[in-house]
Order: C-alpha cells, then sequence, then structure tokens
C-alpha cells in the first residue's frame, strides 16, 4: 500500500506529477516561498466564485447574509486553529507582509512615541523589519535588532539586555525563513513580558510545524500567510489579543470599519472589522478557510513530522556534499535549509538545478540582514513540503554533486571539506 504522502501527493497535488517546465519533469523545492494549492482549496475556490460570491455586511439580501457567514465561519476556524479566545481576535489581511505593516502602523499611531525602543531580531525576513524600521523612523522611536549567533540561534542573553532598556515591543519570527531556526518563542515570550514588552510573531514559515496554540504561546500578536499552507495567494491573518485590538487605532480607515460618523467623527466598530477597512478579498478567505480545513483533515502533526524528516534528510545530503556550506546548525530546524558553494554564486546554483528541473530559491531571501550577520550576501535554499519525496532529495543531491564536480574540474571549486 502507498504512504499516505504519497496517496495524497498523487490525489491533491497532480501538478506535482504533471508538471513540466521546458520539457523537464519538475521537482519543487521552494515550499517556503509558497506551496502548492491543493486541489480542495482550489475547489472551494471554484465553488465560491460559482455560487457564493456577493459582498457581505452590507446586504439584506440571502446570497450576501451566506457571504456574511461564510467569512464569520472562517474567522471563527482561524481562532480555533491559531488556540485563540474567540473570533474577533483575527483580522484578515492580504497576507502576513499586509498584516505586519498593519500592525506596525496601528502601533505607531497609538503607542510610540520619540525615544521608545522596538527590538526586531538580525534574522527577520523584510516584511517583520521595515515596516518596524517605517513605525520607529515616523515616530521617532529606534529600532534595535537582537543578534544571531553563528550557530543560527537568537543570541538570547544579547535580547535579554535589549529587553533591560524596556522596549514598547518585540518583532521576533517563529522560524527563519533562511536558516529554518525555530526560535524558543515560549522563552521568549515570558522574558519579553517580564519587562512589559509586547510580543508580535511573524508565523508565516511556522503554519505547518504545529507552532503552538497562541494560548500557549501568549503572544500579544501573530500573522501569517494563507500561500504557505497550501491556500491562495493574497490572504492573510493578523491574530491580536483582543486588549490590544481594543486599545490599538485603526491606521487604515474607509468602508465598512464605522458605526457612526456624527461631525465627520468616525465612532468605529468593534474589534475585528474596525480593521478591516474596504472590501476584504472574499475568495481569498473562503480559499484560507479550505486550507485550515484542509491541514486539519491531513493532520497537522502528522505534516509537521513528515516534514521535519525530510528536511533532516534534506540536510544530511547536502552536508556530505564536500564544497557545499550548510549555513546554520540550530537545535531545532523547519521548513528549510540553506547552502552556500562559494566561489559559485548562488544565482548560478539555482540556475544550473533549473536546467535539471529542479526548482530552489536563491538570493537573500528577503532576509539582508541576517546574510550580511553571516558574511554573505545570498544563499541557495531548499525547503522542501510534505509532498515531496526521499527520492526528489536524492535527485537533488545528485545534480548538486554534479554541479560541485564540474566546477571543481573546471577550477572554479577547491576540494574543500563541508564547512
Ligand atoms: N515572513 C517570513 C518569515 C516569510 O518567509 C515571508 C515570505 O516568504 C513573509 C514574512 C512574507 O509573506 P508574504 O509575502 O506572504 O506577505
Amino acid at each position: 500500500m502507498a504512504d499516505w504522502h504519497t496517496t495524497i501527493r498523487e490525489r491533491d497535488f497532480p501538478m506535482l506529477e504533471q508538471a513540466e517546465c521546458d520539457g523537464r519533469a519538475l521537482i519543487y523545492l521552494d515550499n517556503a516561498a509558497t506551496t502548492q494549492c491543493a486541489r480542495p482549496v482550489q475547489w472551494a475556490l471554484e465553488s465560491y466564485w460559482r455560487s457564493q460570491h456577493a459582498n457581505v455586511y452590507r446586504g439584506a439580501y440571502c446570497l450576501s447574509r451566506r457571504a456574511g457567514e461564510a467569512v464569520e465561519e472562517v474567522r471563527q476556524l482561524c481562532a480555533e486553529f491559531l488556540g485563540a479566545g474567540s473570533g474577533n481576535e483575527i483580522i484578515f489581511t492580504a497576507g502576513a507582509t499586509a498584516s505586519a505593516n498593519l500592525l506596525a502602523d496601528a502601533f505607531a499611531l497609538t503607542e510610540l512615541r520619540p525615544g521608545d525602543l522596538v527590538l526586531a531580531t538580525e534574522m527577520e525576513h523584510h516584511s517583520n523589519l521595515l515596516p518596524w524600521r517605517e513605525a520607529c523612523r515616523r515616530t521617532g522611536a529606534e529600532l534595535a535588532l537582537a543578534p544571531v549567533t553563528g550557530e543560527g540561534e537568537l543570541d538570547l542573553e544579547a535580547l535579554d539586555r535589549l529587553l533591560e532598556r524596556r522596549p514598547k515591543l518585540l518583532a521576533v519570527t517563529a522560524v527563519s525563513n533562511v536558516l529554518g531556526t525555530i526560535t524558543p518563542l515560549e522563552e521568549i515570550v515570558s522574558r519579553a513580558h517580564r519587562v512589559g514588552c509586547a510580543v508580535a510573531v511573524d508565523a508565516a514559515q511556522a503554519m505547518r510545524c504545529a507552532l503552538p496554540g497562541v494560548d500557549v504561546l501568549d503572544c500579544d500578536f501573530l500573522y501569517f500567510s494563507a500561500h504557505k499552507i497550501m491556500g491562495p495567494t493574497g490572504v492573510g491573518v493578523l491574530y491580536g489579543k483582543r486588549a490590544w485590538l481594543e486599545k490599538l487605532t485603526p491606521p487604515r480607515t474607509g468602508g465598512g470599519m464605522v458605526r457612526a460618523l456624527p461631525g465627520m467623527e468616525p465612532e468605529y466598530e468593534d474589534v475585528p472589522l474596525k480593521f478591516e477597512a474596504g472590501t476584504l478579498d472574499l475568495a481569498g478567505v473562503a480559499g484560507l478557510g479550505a486550507a485550515l480545513e484542509y491541514l486539519h483533515a491531513v493532520g497537522r502533526r502528522r505534516i509537521a513530522a513528515r516534514e521535519q524528516a525530510l528536511l533532516r534528510y534534506t540536510e544530511k545530503k547536502l552536508r556530505e556534499l564536500p564544497g557545499l556550506r550548510v549555513l546554520g546548525s540550530p537545535r531545532r530546524r523547519a521548513g528549510c535549509v540553506s547552502f552556500t558553494a562559494e566561489p559559485l554564486q548562488p544565482l548560478d546554483v539555482a540556475m544550473l538545478l533549473d536546467s535539471q528541473g529542479i526548482a530552489v530559491r536563491s538570493g537573500s531571501h528577503c532576509a539582508i540582514p541576517l546574510h550580511a550577520r553571516l558574511g554573505l550576501s545570498g544563499s541557495v535554499r531548499v525547503s522542501p513540503a510534505f509532498y515531496n519525496t526521499a527520492e526528489e532529495i536524492d535527485i537533488l543531491a545528485a545534480a548538486l554533486a554534479r554541479v560541485l564536480d564540474s566546477a571543481r574540474k573546471g577550477g572554479v571549486l577547491k576540494d574543500k571539506a563541508n564547512g
């Protein structure tokens, strides 16, 4: 009998079997950038457009009422998925980047004053860094980065020293999109809360790795995108503790978020609607709901365990290749493993792999400060998902061995041990 993941791959991701790029079969190992959309999610999107489309909240008619109920059902589903207290703590956005921007803007408006301190870490994706930089720039607050150790862990002692300065907020990733480091969130949140510092968690890379619920993490905010959990692009979530959401001023204004406008002074709707100005991506929300149901049906723990096993195997195979340097050796890794093969450029490695049908990512992965910390301008990233196979990793390793071998023969690479 076929393994569950083989069955699921064939049934729900036929594109992985059928796709070909430039006449070659595709080996898709760029899941940290985006995952393939599961067929049940595609059906949900199709069904939405076929028979459910209407604008929400504003209609007295049946179709609009139903559309509104469907959005609220997905909100509830998200709350359950995240371990949130209620759907009121779930704001729909255009994705993790939009969530971070919305939160940073609201925080700047409501909380930040000149001289305040905001912390992020050296391993943040630009999406969890630049919105905070902008918020600080606008308000005269300072942004400081907690450093990362040579192994690729967050330096907790250095973080403690920064926390002594009583920052207002710490923006931290749950999983690094370059090193795959799983950050010790419970520990980080408890240290931050001891000095009254709020914590915003970027969970963009963490939703397939059995992240504890927000009720366990006790973080104040958390965000993610649907397209990294087999859902559609253009939709995501900002979770916030209710007390925080009630306190924060909405930075975006428009339709659907005010209940009255006496003398042009808006009276905002309750949370979460006060943060959802304008019409949502309603099909996207339907797709997000289908993606959450899909993960639940396949089994979140099963997915996480399978991805862990594949990632360990990938790292082992990469470390066996002479001339290739795997970045970081964090205690707990999820999602991806990155490497360099100097003096080959990451882009050249990725293009040579592409010529053999293998899709990996090269560049800074929107994490320039982290690469700078590692003395690099870029790397090659391999990110398997549960629908990938060990055979695909073997093909990747063999292709890389050929790339390294021909580079060595061409005199480009010295035959050095794996760093
Ligand atoms: N944060 C991390 C850690 C990411 O890896 C990404 C995307 O790769 C983002 C945020 C941004 O996600 P999106 O582009 O879906 O907004």
